[in-house]
């Protein structure tokens, strides 16, 4: 068994999307914690969040898998896009803390030129002082009176979160950081936080990156337990690719319109070693599609 859903919008509130997954056979979904696109987030509704909290109980929910802004560059050259970053991902974790038990995935970062080994390190460091920050409960100051600084709901018992956070599988398209399990590792092995991080692969992104999951699925899983250990693995991002495996393009496509093959993308959602995890659809649709995908994958698994 898996859980299955999409990505929702967040507009309408927490209780809202519960609702619209249901209508869509879901069991799980993702969100954006704040705007996608840039850094402005909507203050919690506490109520709001308590009926979602409910609804996922009652209706048997996965774990969720949050999506952190695509903006969000822990490794940009510019100081000031790195520190955004930082504070944009402390904010996004006390947010979480309102939905606890839930995962939150990021892309590590483009370097931008800088070199891989550069980035990682900057990632790890942003990574921990953001978590740092986010675990201390101490607010940044207000630098724009328009910003939402979240608040975390409770002081941390045990000064640890109550989510996991998930480095995303990249495609390696322009200087993305992430294309190899052993780039992510090493963000795993440098973070003071490392024990804590998971991983969210993305079927696309692997594919993309040149892990060739239609044909060697076993290989390239083995691989990630060698690499990075399977234990690491919590979520997948279901996609299928607009381009050949190696092709570092990024460009998502439906589950019937793309490259990896259905047959191959049916094998990766019955695989053994990814049971229990939620996986979520990033497949260029509208509810009806959606829709449709959800229950031929849950045709599969059921
Ligand atoms: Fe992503
Ligand atoms: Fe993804
Ligand atoms: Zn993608």
């Amino acid at each position: 068994m898996i859980y299955i859903g999409n990505h929702l919008s967040s507009s309408a509130g927490f209780a809202a999307m519960g609702s619209h997954a249901d209508e869509l056979h879901a069991t799980t979904f993702a969100f954006f914690t704040r705007n996608p696109r840039g850094g402005r987030a909507k203050a919690i509704d506490p109520s709001d969040v308590e009926k979602l909290i409910a609804h996922n109980q009652e209706h048997g929910f996965g774990p969720l898998v949050a999506h952190a802004s695509y903006t969000m560059n822990l490794c940009s050259g510019k100081e000031s896009v790195r520190t955004f970053a930082e504070s944009c991902l402390a904010d996004d974790l006390r947010r979480m803390e309102y939905v606890p038990g839930n995962y939150y995935n990021f892309h590590p970062g483009s370097h931008v030129g800088q070199g891989a080994e550069a980035g990682i390190r900057m990632i790890a460091e942003g990574l921990d002082r953001a978590v740092d920050e986010a675990v201390s409960g101490v607010l940044p100051e207000q630098s724009n009176p328009r910003d939402v600084i979240t608040p975390l709901p409770q002081p941390l018992q045990d000064g640890t979160l109550h989510t996991t956070i998930l480095l995303e599988t990249m495609a390696g398209k322009g200087s993305e950081v992430g294309r190899t399990f052993e780039e992510l590792k090493a963000i795993i092995d440098t973070s003071r936080h490392g024990d804590s991080l998971g991983v969210c692969l993305d079927t696309c992104h692997v594919w993309d990156g040149g892990y060739d999951i239609a044909n060697h699925l076993d290989d390239v899983l083995s691989e990630f337990d060698r690499v990075i250990g399977l234990d690491r693995l919590k979520a997948i991002h279901f996609n299928e690719s607009m381009n050949d495996c190696g092709a570092h393009k990024d460009r998502h496509a439906r589950l019937k319109e793309g490259h990896i093959g259905l047959d191959a993308m049916k094998r990766i959602a019955t695989h053994p070693a990814l049971q229990d995890k939620p996986f979520i659809l990033e497949t260029p649709n509208e509810d009806p599609g959606y829709l449709e995908e959800i229950d031929l994958i849950r045709s599969w698994t059921e």
